[in-house]
């Protein structure tokens, strides 16, 4: 029998979010957003640095490294771009409200690394200029180019999505655990 506490309880047991669930189809998200171009951010930012390798290496332009702050952003601490970081903290703060659960289970698997895109040996991945974050939910990150995604990942997609970041579940090998200031958005903030 359950005693009275028993059933309290279970009442606080949350879902699990860690748990993978299939993509929504493709062009039912990212609605009015574009993934940002590296072209875009070397634009406006300058190269974060000269060379990179598949690895995190310090970010060396002096203008750039200006603009990097590491703080709290709610739920964890981040080092990004002071814009991203200012827009990460606003929608956490929308999670917050709206979804406890999923603001209680969300992680971070880091936000500024300047390095190449897994698995290419030119392309600089956005979290160069520290304006892309990768989420966890759980212990283990969402695997790549699987056609699925952790339940909390599609969850806070839409406080995202309202802030103008763009989710790389959109990406040609989908990669859902990333999120970055879409290219409209880098364009406005500045
Ligand atoms: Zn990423």
């Amino acid at each position: 029998m359950l005693t009275f506490s028993a059933v309290t309880a279970s009442r606080h047991v949350s879902t699990n979010l860690n748990n993978l669930v299939p993509l929504p189809p493709k062009g039912s998200y990212n609605t009015g957003l574009t993934a940002c171009k590296p072209s875009t951010l070397k634009e406006l930012l300058g190269e974060p640095r000269e060379t990179y390798g598949p690895e995190c290496r310090p970010v060396t332009n002096p203008k750039l490294k200006a603009r990097i702050v590491t703080k709290s952003v709610g739920p964890f601490r981040v080092t990004g771009l002071d814009v991203a970081v200012a827009s990460l903290a606003r929608v956490l703060d929308a999670i917050k409200r709206h979804d406890p659960d999923a603001y209680a289970q969300i992680g971070s698997a880091g936000m500024l690394c300047a390095r190449l895109v897994r698995g290419s040996k030119k392309s600089v991945s956005n979290h160069a200029w520290g304006t892309a974050i990768d989420l966890t939910f759980g212990d283990e990150v969402d695997p790549r180019g699987d056609g699925k995604c952790q339940l909390g990942l599609l969850r806070v997609y839409k406080h995202f999505h309202a802030e103008g970041w763009y989710w790389g579940a959109g990406f040609p090998t989908e990669d859902a655990m990333h999120f970055e200031l879409a290219d409209e958005t880098v364009r406005k903030l500045g």
